[in-house]
């Protein structure tokens, strides 16, 4: 079997689970081979080994049955980063890269702002936010200690060891008050039909057992007590989720609330600002 046959029988049945039945191919077939995409583009018309053969066909059957490429090849691209990620961390999505411009928004005018990433998972926002801002002090928070040595492992790998992680429950171990926090917890509704297609993903990563808001309720009702005069909280949350949200924010008497909208269009991310001047 010729390498571009096998890409290209693969891609036929990936077309049934993925909206990206050719990169996953690809992306597979990379991860076995080491070859780069155009290394692989020159070599089409080369016999495959069989035992790469094999072993693409076991990952692609894995794929079929709805594992994450990010899982199956242990990697996931999200801003300018590399991230490894396992299955114990949500695989990081382009929405949630809206945060991060935004968040980096919010503090350009201050200097080495201090900011908390809440429930970091992989690490994906707060690694981010720290490969853009070198002067900034940034915290990443998790409940899950699995999840943190990934945050760690990350950390590491992408040379960015300034980022401290602390062990806990959103605000619990916060102990200082900061320029920005920022989160993406689970928001999805334990009612909602497309936890069935996560079923790979840490589901303490994706709902609250309930209607999606309880992890969103408890950050956005404590957050001013760990925010500086003028500080921002930022969230991501479904697409669904916008004015009970932006109402969490006026209850909590946050000022400034605004909510922007995702590359489909749908409501995926809202903010509000501390009372004050940010200094
Ligand atoms: N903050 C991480 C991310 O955006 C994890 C989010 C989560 O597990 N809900 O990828």
């Amino acid at each position: 079997m010729k390498l571009g046959e096998a890409l290209m029988s693969a891609q036929q049945r990936l077309q049934s689970v993925s909206d990206s039945p050719r990169l996953d191919a690809d992306l597979l077939m990379q991860h076995l081979t080491g070859w780069s995409r155009a290394q692989q583009l020159t070599r089409l018309q080369e016999t495959l080994d069989p035992r790469d053969h094999a072993a693409f066909e076991a990952l692609v059957a894995r794929r079929l049955r709805g594992e994450p490429v990010a899982y199956l090849i242990g990697e996931r691209g999200f801003w300018s980063l590399s991230l490894k990620v396992t299955p114990e961390v949500l695989v990081p999505r382009p929405e949630t890269e809206l945060l991060v411009q935004w968040a980096l928004d919010v503090v350009s005018g201050v200097q080495a702002p201090r900011i908390a990433d809440l429930g970091t998972g992989s690490g994906a926002i707060a690694l981010a936010l720290a490969s853009e801002r070198a002067d900034a002090l940034v915290e990443a928070v998790d409940l899950s200690n699995s999840a943190l040595t990934v945050a760690r492992d990350n950390a590491q790998t992408l040379g960015l060891q300034r980022v401290r992680f602390l062990s806990g429950n959103w605000l619990e171990p916060l102990s200082q008050r900061y320029h920005l926090l920022v989160s993406n917890p689970p928001y999805i509704a334990s009612s909602d039909d497309h936890l069935a297609a996560l079923r790979h993903e840490p589901l303490m990563a994706l709902t609250d057992g309930a209607d999606g808001l309880n992890a969103l309720r408890e950050i956005i009702s404590g957050a001013q007590d760990f925010l500086v005069p003028g500080g921002w909280l930022l969230v991501e949350h479904g697409y669904d989720q916008g004015a009970a949200v932006r109402a969490l924010f006026a209850a909590a008497g946050f000022a400034e609330i605004e909510t922007q909208r995702d590359y489909a269009g749908h409501e995926r991310a809202s903010g509000g600002r501390c009372a004050g001047v940010l200094t």
